[in-house]
């Protein structure tokens, strides 16, 4: 067993499995590595102009700078204004050291902005005449209220590009080694959000059909309401022993993941002492990580069980 690991033994399952954050000396590391100041160029080629009076609705990806795509890239070098999330890690910000930077940040629980302002101070923005760029963490589509924001823009008549970015529940179980599909397990995967717009767990969602309708579930905003959301899965029929993953702070050098079932998921995220950020992926898709945690193989562990679903050897794959 790799040492890394601590092993934290359960009535329920018998055990969960947490993988710690990098130790210091790697984080001083990636941090180091991630700072060099060399501007970074963009390849060549006709990269779109970001005019004044225009905003970019832009994913920024889950943490990880290097999950930061090319033309978020060129939008950070051509901003004057960048108005940004919580979730986008500061050193992304880095790279566009020529603009203002305005913090819009939303955090469940917390004073924060309404919506509206942030959507009206993006207009604002624009009709003085600024170059702006919404970074939005992950994707900007994928529960980040990036569809409302573009449709006040648009209907105040301010012209609008949207580019895409890595989401949480794609990228950061990537991170985890969790595929989010995986042939063995899953034809579908279904997305929810852990709470609603009043922060209640949703009410609106039918557990029963997610359940009976996709072997793979991720869940945002998940941590709040992990009692509620294990047992309306359970009730739905979903088994105590089925595999649970959470990752926090994934892709960046706080990531933790933690490896337990439905039954156990409450008490071990309490035990593990685990915060938000994370993604909670239910399926057997999670036991995939047995043989696909390439973080810890990179530090020289050895892959766990290369075989975690019972295949046999890949050569009987059609
Ligand atoms: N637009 C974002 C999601 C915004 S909702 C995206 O596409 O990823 C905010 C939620 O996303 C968080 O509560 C958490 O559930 C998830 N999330 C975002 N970044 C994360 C990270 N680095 N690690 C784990 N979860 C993350």
């Amino acid at each position: 067993m790799p040492k890394s690991y601590l092993w934290r033994p359960h009535a329920a399952n018998g055990h969960s499995h947490v993988a710690p954050a990098l130790s210091p000396q790697r984080r001083a590391r990636h941090n180091a590595d991630m700072r060099d100041s060399s501007p970074i160029t963009l390849p060549g080629g006709d990269w779109p102009q970001l005019l004044p009076g225009w905003v970019w609705l832009c994913g920024a990806g889950p943490g990880d700078p290097g999950l930061v795509t090319l033309h978020a890239l060129n939008a950070l070098r051509q901003a004057d204004i960048v108005v940004y999330d919580a979730l986008v890690e500061p050193r992304i910000l880095d790279w566009a050291p020529q603009a203002k930077h305005i913090y819009a940040g939303k955090r469940g629980g917390k004073p924060s902005a309404k919506q509206r302002d942030i959507s009206l101070h993006l207009v604002d923005l624009a009709r003085a005449g600024g170059r702006v760029l919404r970074l939005k963490g992950g994707d900007p589509f994928v529960f980040g209220r990036g569809g409302e924001e573009a449709q006040t823009l648009v209907q105040h008549g301010i012209p609008i590009r949207i580019i895409p970015g890595i989401s949480a529940g794609i990228g950061g179980l990537a991170y985890a080694g969790i595929p989010v599909t995986h042939r063995d397990v899953n034809q579908s995967v279904t997305f929810v959000t852990g709470h609603d717009q009043s922060g209640e767990a949703p009410q609106s969602l039918d557990w029963a059909a997610i359940s009976r309708g996709s072997q793979v579930i991720v869940i945002y905003m998940g941590m709040k309401h992990a009692h509620q959301i294990a047992t309306a899965l359970i009730g739905a029929g979903r088994s105590h022993s089925e595999p649970v993953a959470v990752v926090t702070a994934a892709t960046t050098p706080d990531q933790r993941v933690l490896e337990t079932t439905l039954g156990t998921l409450v008490a071990d995220i309490e035990a593990a002492n685990l915060a938000p950020p994370a993604i909670i992926c239910v399926g057997r898709s999670v036991l995939m990580r047995q043989a696909l945690d390439w973080q810890s193989m990179a530090q020289g562990h050895a892959p766990r069980d290369t075989d975690p679903l019972g295949r046999g050897p890949l050569t009987n794959i059609a």
